[in-house]
């Protein structure tokens, strides 16, 4: 994303401290990098219903929900399927774009760790802070039961990626006991003890 101005090649510049700097002539611009926090979840996690609640507890953060960009990337890969590791790249520049201004991004996405650390636009933004947002099988269940007939369901295999996720990442925050402004402000605490 960042590209040499000063060379007649388009050299990509790499990231050193808080600059991009060009390794063929040496020359240097501000690259700012934060930390990025995902808040992830399997399908009926309640990403959705906490969403409008996290924008409004973490008002000096971006927060985005993930799925924002499929419809722009669905009209750029109109010819073929989404690039779904390009989408996840997406997010990545736009968190880098945003700690240019200072600004931590938080984003609600169904991901794993995995899935954005090969990407190009991953060692353009800091350390990865990922939490999930769960609750009992039963009520995802009943959850994606009662979605509308457009939105698909299948739910055995959303309850086994809630299970992975449940298994793999260690800040899990629950969205069963309680309203949604409730598990809200957990994350909201939960980043802010990072971000100071
Ligand atoms: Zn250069």
């Amino acid at each position: 994303m960042h590209y040499c101005q000063r060379c007649d090649e388009p050299i990509v510049m790499a990231p050193s401290g808080d600059q991009a700097v060009c390794p063929v002539c040496g020359a240097a611009e501000p690259a700012r990098r934060l930390p990025l926090f995902v808040v992830t979840g399997a399908s009926g996690s309640g990403k959705t219903a906490v969403f409008p609640h996290l924008v409004a507890a973490l008002p000096d953060c971006l927060v985005f929900d993930a799925d924002w960009l499929i419809g722009p990337f669905e009209r750029a890969c109109e010819f073929g399927e989404v690039d779904w590791p390009a989408l996840r790249d997406a997010w990545l520049s736009v968190a880098h774009g945003a700690a240019q201004s200072g600004r931590h991004t938080v984003l609600l996405g169904p991901y794993t760790p995995e899935q954005l650390d090969d990407l190009p636009g991953r060692r353009w933004v800091g350390e990865l802070h990922f939490a999930v947002l769960d609750c009992a099988d039963d009520v995802r269940t009943e959850r994606l039961a009662a979605r509308s007939r457009w939105r698909e369901r299948a739910i055995d295999r959303h309850l086994a990626f809630a299970a992975q996720l449940r298994a793999t990442i260690p800040a899990v925050v629950r969205t069963d006991d309680g309203p949604p402004e409730r598990s809200a402000r957990r994350v909201a605490d939960w980043v802010r003890s990072r971000t100071g």
